[in-house]
This record gives structure tokens, C-alpha cells and sequence, in this order.
């Protein structure tokens, strides 16, 4: 079954799209959903908003809106899924995974490890450090 895809990256936690390999000959695109909050059922768990609305991505944590339910960021994000649809930089395989939204240290930053379908291959869709302000990265932040 196709993985569903986000209509905007404001459905997602996370979302980013890279070339992978030495000559950029592979491909991501990973994303991992918004879940209802798993105390009241009701809301959108997300980062929490600030008194003028705007929400503080830099945030430790992940709000619930309705009931005000709090789970640190990263064991929140630890319970998630994230989709992935990749090029294989070693094979060329097209597939698509879903795995456990767990980053892991690898050469000291935080990444995804995800392993290609076909040749076993591990890519790794590492934080961005640079231009943290770009789209792709936006949940990104620390
Ligand atoms: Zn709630
Ligand atoms: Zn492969």
C-alpha cells in the first residue's frame, strides 16, 4: 500500500527532503505525521504557542491544546512513525519504509538510520546544522 503523503508540511512533525551519496545520486523524503494527543484524544499534539500565538519551535516539549497534556520531545517523538520514500544510493532502488521516529549518533549527530530495502544499504538522514531557517528544516531546530 502507497504510503499517505503530507498536503503541507503543517501535518507533520517533521519533514525533510535530501540527496544522499557522494555524487548525490540518492534520494529522501521523510516525514512523520501529527498525532492526536494520546491523553484526551481531542487535540493536535505539537510545539507549544506562545501568548502571541506564534509557536516556539525551540520548545522541549510537545503540547496538547485542548487538555494541556506535556511529553518531552524526544520521548514523545520516540513513539512516532516516520515515513520514508527513498532512492538508494548504492543500488538505485526506489522503496518506501516506514521505521520508528528514533534518531541515533552517527560521527556525533543525531540521524536516522534507514536501510535500504534491497541492498541493505544504511542511509542517514542526519539533522541539518546549517541553514536551520530553510523550510525543509524547520522542525529541526536545536
Ligand atoms: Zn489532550
Ligand atoms: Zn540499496
Amino acid at each position: 500500500m502507497p504510503l499517505q503523503k503530507p498536503e503541507s508540511v503543517d501535518e507533520c512533525v517533521y519533514f525533510t527532503q535530501r540527496t544522499l551519496g557522494d555524487r548525490q545520486q540518492g534520494y529522501a523524503m521523510v516525514w512523520v505525521f501529527r498525532q492526536h494527543c494520546p491523553k484526551c484524544k481531542k487535540g493536535i499534539m505539537g510545539k507549544p504557542r506562545g501568548k502571541d500565538g506564534s509557536v516556539k519551535v525551540r520548545a522541549k516539549e510537545y503540547e496538547c491544546p485542548e487538555c494541556h497534556y506535556i511529553v518531552p520531545k524526544q520521548e514523545y517523538e520516540e513513539t512516532l512513525t516516520a515515513s520514508v520514500e527513498y532512492t538508494c544510493p548504492a543500488c538505485s532502488f526506489n522503496g518506501e519504509k516506514q521505521v520508528p521516529f528514533k534518531r541515533k549518533k552517527v560521527e556525533g549527530v543525531d540521524a536516522l538510520r534507514v536501510q535500504c530495502d534491497k541492498c541493505k544499504a544504511g542511509m542517514d538522514i542526519t539533522k541539518k546544522m546549517k541553514d536551520r531557517k530553510s523550510k525543509e528544516s524547520f522542525s529541526e531546530d536545536d
